[in-house]
């Protein structure tokens, strides 16, 4: 199933017509930006500053609404390796004086395997942190093997362990912050990846009949936003929270389903 997220039309939003809807359907996909469609046809190539891993995260929570249960556990488990990709490549970033021409690098060195990701990941946060990575349970790991392998399916119980664990495990990711020259506090991986966005924009070919554009979309998403504050702000920010309140936070999740949790 495609991960998707509702945008605005950005053609529509200037038609005068108030009666037509003004929404679109973007599609997460393996490219830098998300591709829009609304019903009238307008196609949109939105460069935004999530990074993927917020996407993918709230697909995870958007199937658990629905009790599907495989799709919610790949797409949460999706999530994770990305964030420690987002991680690793701002990280490359900085070294490279905010320049992007470590991309040519990584993409030579072909770090695309789950372990191979997970390994310089983990490299990668010591020498920044000197203090071990952010892990997820043996139970989890465990589990996400037998998935992958086919012989267990994913339950309900599962899915919510994995909801809690690997959003306490990007959160932490996600921590990983710079002081900007005004003093307030930016997480690093999202800052980046805005910066990551707004290259590749800048690289991307004309396309005949679509309107190819940078979003900056702030606040909406449960991971993935900078989260720009001052440093008591920042902290105020940092209470993990459970399932039930990562649900009830998340706008996917229907009404009646948020009550059957209070
Ligand atoms: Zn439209």
């Amino acid at each position: 199933m495609p991960v998707k997220a509702t945008y605005i039309c950005y053609e529509c939003a200037f038609s005068q017509d108030s009666t037509k809807s003004k929404l679109a359907t973007a599609i997460v996909t393996d490219k830098d930006y998300l591709i829009s469609k609304c019903k009238f046809g307008h196609m949109q190539h939105l460069y935004t500053n999530i990074p993927k891993y917020a996407y993918l995260y709230e697909n995870g929570l958007k199937a658990y609404s629905e009790e599907n249960y495989y799709e919610c556990f790949s797409s949460l488990y999706a999530a994770l390796e990305n964030a420690w990709l987002v991680y690793i490549e701002s990280n490359m970033w900085l070294n490279f004086d905010k320049s992007f021409e470590f991309l040519d690098i990584l993409k030579e060195s072909k770090l695309h395997r789950s372990e191979r990701i997970q390994g310089a990941f983990i490299d990668s946060y010591i020498r920044n942190t000197k203090r071990v990575p952010p892990k997820l349970s043996n139970r989890l790991v465990q589990a996400r093997n037998e998935i992958i392998h086919g012989m267990i399916p994913p339950n309900n119980e599962l899915c919510e362990k994995a909801i809690e664990k690997i959003y306490s495990v990007i959160h932490e990711i996600e921590a990983y912050s710079i002081i900007d020259v005004h003093g307030y506090i930016t997480r690093l991986p999202s800052y980046y990846y805005g910066k990551y966005s707004e290259y590749k924009k800048s690289l991307a070919p004309e396309v005949p009949g679509v309107k190819q554009m940078i979003v900056s979309d702030h606040g909406h998403f449960i991971l993935g936003s900078h989260r720009v504050g001052t440093p008591k702000q920042f902290l105020e920010s940092e209470t993990l929270h459970s399932t039930n309140e990562i649900l009830k936070k998340s706008s996917f999740i229907p009404t009646i389903f948020k009550k059957q949790l209070s």
